[in-house]
């Protein structure tokens, strides 16, 4: 019997795991410096977290994997704010801590989609929340620091699109006047689009089948039911954008896949040519009613997630590569009969930080040579029966093949130095 992993799904395998650690720390250490703290949450929660009344999203309506036990319903989580504001209120986060809340989270999500590339089923998402004030500095602040990390990873070829979906009495408006729109062309849209109509009109303008019928292109734009205070707040992030030097494009058009945004929406996309089905690598946008939604008080939020897996193979097309080194500093090469000398000194560098590999298999000593070849190692330690009763033992600099002997009580010392 004979197994893969399911479609969709993918193993990260050992010549790909130092880009990820690497981009992993990056983006703690941006978190750092942006003052956000890691908040790790159940990969599964109640399916109702994430299946809010009313949704029309795809990703809840179609995407998700839902499994029943008993009496309960649970739900893979299909993407990280749900199970961060419920975690939020659950632990009442909003009495007694500073607000806003700056958290992010990093980890697996589950959506049932159509596989293709920059598209999985298990794809990692790294995302920030930060809760509990509206502030248009906060939304500019934050798509500064997902920019950072995107310029971090070397990827140069992006723009910033960014839109206002207004306050909610803007937004109803809007809405009434898309569906009185939409409704006498109905039949020339998709049959999700059917739905959407009833349930939410606005996602009708996120429809990836019908992006290019002229209907979509001449429907109301949102921009002219937008209140005073709706056009006073974006006024405010872009201006906050223009002060921190972010470069962005107003797409009118934008509205994002998830139906809970208010106010500021954005997609930071790949501007290269064949980016395709991967374009957007971090999108996300503010939301005023969710922490209400999970028993907290009426206070407003926002955040962004980034596609790891789109992340970095952007930046890998733009010729990125980890720092990261997975070599061995060290090998440690046994000739005749030395017992278990070479793995004591193999764990005294090890104690010293330094990254040894030991011959523990019996090799010949030209394999062994060859074996710390394949290793990368800058520095050979070869413990020979003869010298090793001498207490000595041999030392050799791979880069420009010079050797010494040296006694055991000074290796340390003279493979730090060979290390420089
Ligand atoms: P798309 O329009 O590409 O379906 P989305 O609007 O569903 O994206 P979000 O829910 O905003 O995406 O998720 C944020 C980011 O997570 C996306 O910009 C993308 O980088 C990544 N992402 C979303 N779905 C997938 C997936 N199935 N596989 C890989 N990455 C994904
Ligand atoms: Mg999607």
């Amino acid at each position: 019997m004979s197994y893969q992993t399911p479609r969709g799904t993918y193993d990260i395998l050992p010549e790909q795991t130092p880009a990820w650690q690497e981009m992993e720390e990056m983006i703690r250490e941006v978190c750092r410096l942006y003052r956000y703290t890691e908040i790790r949450t159940p990969v599964f929660e109640d399916t109702r977290v994430f299946k809010r009344e009313n949704d029309s999203s795809d990703m809840v309506n179609k995407e998700m994997y839902t499994f029943e036990t008993g009496h309960d319903s649970y739900t893979l989580r299909p993407e990280g704010t749900a199970g961060v504001i419920r975690a939020f209120d659950q632990h009442k986060f909003y009495g007694g801590r500073e607000l806003p809340m700056r958290l992010y989270y990093m980890g697996p999500m589950f959506r049932h989609e159509r596989p293709q590339k920059g598209r999985q089923r298990q794809f990692t998402q790294f995302g920030i929340e930060n809760i509990g004030v509206s502030s248009p500095e906060i939304d500019a602040e934050a798509i500064a620091l997902g920019c950072s990390i995107v310029k971090r990873m070397g990827i140069s070829s992006v723009k910033v699109c960014i839109n206002t979906l207004g306050d909610d009495a803007s937004r109803d408006a809007y809405r009434k006047a898309l569906k009185e729109y939409f409704t006498p062309h109905i039949d020339e849209l998709c049959g999700d689009c059917h739905r959407r109509l009833e349930q939410n009109p606005l996602r009708i303008l996120d429809c990836k089948a019908d992006a290019d019928n002229p209907i979509l292109a001449g429907a109301p734009s949102l921009r002219d039911y937008l209140n005073e205070e709706s056009r006073e707040y974006f006024r405010r992030v872009l201006e906050a954008l223009d002060a921190l030097g972010i470069a962005y494009e107003i797409d009118d058009r934008l509205v994002r896949g998830l139906d809970y945004y208010t106010h500021t929406v954005f997609e930071v996309k790949s501007t290269r040519p064949d980016s395709g089905a991967q374009a957007t690598v971090f999108a996300g946008g503010r939301y005023d009613h969710l922490v209400e939604y999970f028993g907290g008080p009426k206070m407003s939020g926002m955040g962004f997630a980034i596609g790891l897996e789109r992340l970095l193979s952007l930046a890998e097309e733009e010729g990125w590569t980890p720092k990261n080194s997975e070599k061995a500093q060290v090998y440690v090469i046994s000739l005749g009969e030395v017992g278990s000398v070479p793995l004591k000194i193999a764990e005294t560098l090890r104690k010293e930080g330094i990254a040894a590999e030991v011959n523990l298999v019996g090799r010949s000593l030209k394999a062994q040579f060859k074996s710390a070849e394949r290793n990368g190692a800058e520095v050979i330690v070869i413990v020979g029966e003869s010298e090793l009763k001498e207490g000595k033992v041999n030392i050799k600099n791979s880069r420009d093949g010079q050797q010494f002997t040296v006694a055991l009580e000074e290796l340390i010392t003279k493979t730090k130095e060979m290390l420089g």
